[in-house]
Formats: C-alpha cells, sequence, structure tokens
C-alpha cells in the first residue's frame, strides 16, 4: 500500500517504521525538520507514569512499562536505566502506606522486568542518597527504576532505521488539507494521492482535520510544560510533590546538569511554546523548597517546552481523558495523542488496523 505518514514526532516515525518494514511503501511529510516539536522537548523518561494509577489508568501502565523495557533493550546507547527517589515527608499528600502500595502495584505491572524493584528507604538511607534534600520532616522514602533516555537522538535513530526500511521523509513539506478518499493537498497546493493517509501529526492532527472540512471526534486540550536545564550536577533522580499541590514535578540528571519539570499551562494552539517567567519562578520555587542549596535564575543554562495535547471526546468533554484515540474517515485515519514511552505500540495498533 502507499501510505502518507503526516507528522515527524515520534508517533510518526514510529508508525513509518513499523509500516515500511511489512512492506508498505511509506511518505513522511513534516512541516519543520523532524523530532523538533513535542518529541524533543519531553521530560526524558521512559516510563509507565507512576501517577496514572491514581486514575486507575492501569492497562495504559502496565504497557507503557512493558515499552519503557522493551526501548531500554532496543537501543542502549541512547537510553540508561534511571533509579528514582521519592521522598516522602509529613506535609506530603500522599502518605507512605498509599505510595507503598503504588509501588507494589507499579512492580506487579512491570512483570518480568530487567529492572530492580522498588525498595522502602529509612529517612537517613534518603540523606545518603540526596545529602542536599532538606530534612525537618522527613520521614523517609522510596527507590524505584525507569528509563531515562536522549529523546531528540533516539528519535533521529527511528528516523535513520525508517530511512534504510525504505521510507521516504519529506522535511519541510507542510500537509494543508486531507480528504476521506485517500487525497492531499500540500500547503504550496500540490495535491497527491496515497492508498492510506495517517493524520499523526500530535497537538496539530484536530487543526489538520477541521482545516479539511473533517468533524474531530476528540477535542486535543494543549497544555504547556516547561523544564529548567540548571548548570548544578544532579546528585539523584527525584520525583517530588509541588509544595502545596497534588502535582508532581522531576529533578533529573542530564548531561551533567540537573533537569527540572515540568508544569502544566493551558495555552491555545498558536500560542509561543516557550517557558514562562512564571514557569521559571515556578520551577525554581518548587526545587528550592526541597533543597538546602537554593538556586536561582542565573544558575538556568537552558528552559525548553513543549505541548500536551490531551485527548477528550468531543461529544462529552468532561469525560476522563484517555492516553490515546484513533478517528476513521474512509482512507484517513488520525491519531490523537500517544505518548513517546508509547510509540511503537501505538504503530502497532497503527498497522494492524491497516492490515
Ligand atoms: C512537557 C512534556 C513532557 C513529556 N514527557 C514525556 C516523557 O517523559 N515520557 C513520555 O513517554 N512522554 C512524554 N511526553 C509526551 C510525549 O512527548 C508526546 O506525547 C509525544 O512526543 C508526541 O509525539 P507526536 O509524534 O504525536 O507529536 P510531535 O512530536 O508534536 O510531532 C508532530 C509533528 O507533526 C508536524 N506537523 C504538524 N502539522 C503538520 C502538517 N500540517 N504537515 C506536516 N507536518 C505537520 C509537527 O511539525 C511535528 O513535528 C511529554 C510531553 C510534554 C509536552
Amino acid at each position: 500500500m502507499r501510505i502518507a505518514v503526516i507528522g515527524g514526532g515520534i508517533n510518526g516515525l514510529c508508525s513509518a517504521w513499523r509500516l515500511a518494514k511489512s512492506g508498505d511503501d511509506v511518505t513522511v511529510f513534516e512541516r519543520a525538520r523532524v523530532m523538533e516539536a513535542t518529541s524533543a522537548a519531553s521530560s526524558k523518561m521512559l516510563h509507565g507514569g507512576l501517577r496514572y494509577l491514581e486514575t486507575g489508568q492501569f492497562l495504559l501502565v502496565r504497557e507503557a512499562l512493558r515499552e519503557r523495557d522493551a526501548w531500554l533493550a532496543r537501543a542502549p546507547r541512547l537510553t540508561r536505566p534511571l533509579p528514582i527517589l521519592l521522598p516522602v515527608y509529613r506535609s506530603s499528600r500522599r502518605p507512605m502506606w498509599m505510595l507503598a502500595v503504588g509501588m507494589k502495584l507499579y512492580d506487579l505491572l512491570a512483570g518480568k522486568s530487567r529492572l530492580p524493584k522498588s525498595e522502602a528507604l529509612t529517612r537517613e538511607q534518603v540523606v545518603t542518597l540526596a545529602p542536599t534534600l532538606k530534612t525537618d520532616d522527613l520521614l523517609g522514602g522510596f527507590r524505584y527504576h525507569d528509563g531515562q533516555m536522549d529523546d531528540r537522538r533516539l528519535g533521529l535513530w527511528v528516523a535513520e532505521q525508517c530511512r534504510q526500511a525504505g521510507v521516504v521523509i519529506k522535511e519541510r513539506v507542510a500537509v494543508g488539507s486531507v480528504s476521506p478518499d485517500g487525497r492531499l493537498t500540500l500547503a504550496t497546493g500540490e495535491p497527491l494521492a496515497f492508498d492510506q493517509i495517517l493524520n499523526i501529526a500530535g497537538p496539530w492532527a484536530e487543526k489538520l482535520l477541521t482545516d479539511s472540512g473533517i468533524e474531530p471526534r476528540y477535542r486535543l486540550d494543549v497544555v504547556r510544560g516547561s523544564h529548567l536545564v540548571v548548570a548544578c550536577p544532579c546528585e539523584h533522580a527525584l520525583l517530588l510533590e509541588v509544595p502545596g499541590d497534588k502535582r508532581i514535578f522531576f529533578v533529573l540528571p542530564w548531561k551533567g546538569r540537573t533537569l527540572i519539570g515540568t508544569t502544566e499551562v493551558r495555552q491555545p494552539l498558536d500560542a509561543p511554546i516557550a517557558c514562562s517567567d512564571e514557569e521559571t519562578d515556578y520551577l525554581l520555587k518548587a526545587y528550592n523548597h526541597f533543597h538546602s542549596r537554593p538556586i536561582s535564575a542565573a544558575d538556568i543554562v537552558e528552559t525548553f517546552a513543549g505541548i500536551r495535547p490531551l485527548v477528550k471526546s468531543a461529544g462529552d468533554p468532561t469525560r476522563a481523558r484517555r492516553d490515546y484515540a484513533f478517528q476513521r474517515n474512509g482512507k484517513l485515519l488520525s491519531v490523537f495523542g500517544g505518548k513517546w514511552t508509547t510509540s511503537l505500540a501505538l504503530a502497532d495498533k497503527l498497522k494492524r488496523r491497516l492490515h
């Protein structure tokens, strides 16, 4: 089959790779360069997503944990297992027993993982692992493992696998509109025809449908997430609660520096995707709340931001959000949402729908 994939993020590239390996003739259309949008602005985690346990999304967590392990095995030079410390304070919104249940469940859902199981830590053990953490009302904590990746380089590696499998990647070629009969029109006005079109334009998938006069079945809520990279090295990866909030944030080692993120700010799709001063303050404040060696804006070497497409049903936008969803219109299949970690699982599902 001749297949057009719109979007050169990780979901588009993984889908193109899978389809080309099963014999399809695949062309990827990317309006900018591949791996330059959301997929290169992630928290760099290959993870099941501990917080999804709170909303009962066990199947999603199980799938993501398997995919985490698969990425670690597939690309060992661009990924690594990452031990993460979860300190628990008297003021923590989640009590020790609840976190202990969560950790057990996470281990259980990970099945026969090569990564070590989680462990409960005493207050002293937490301090030994992260000596600059404030200890005032520290009770103890947990240590668990997930994966870390270089998202952009790993995605470029997937792009290379695509090319080797025969995929044609057209960069700086924007698609203006798509049609259920397999025709698409480039932004230049050039018409092209395919047996199948996959709209995998990430946060822009809904817009491509509406620009094409097709009613989207799902709504994408656009939520910006920003990160800071600060100069100091990170003594241990941390998962922490934002003070006074149930939100969590990460403090992670990143190329000899420390990565802090992320935020959640609703924004219009066409607003600039950049870390605001308020988000910078929010992240610095959250970090300093827990650390005895405070950091300031002067320590920041880089900031970056991406937009999460949160999927809601168009019929009932208040319904629980989903990780990803598909919409079929004749020869056009659109993907709404989809995590980095689960991009190959999503590609497998797409392949099954097409073949
Ligand atoms: C702050 C943040 C942190 C995250 N952290 C993690 C994490 O740690 N782990 C994890 O698993 N997931 C994480 N995610 C989620 C993950 O990054 C995204 O779900 C994933 O990268 C989405 O990939 P995508 O290919 O669907 O979209 P994108 O990477 O956005 O790719 C879509 C592409 O489509 C192109 N495009 C759009 N319209 C057109 C058009 N008309 N014609 C041609 N091309 C077009 C765009 O230029 C873009 O390159 C995070 C997300 C955010 C925002």
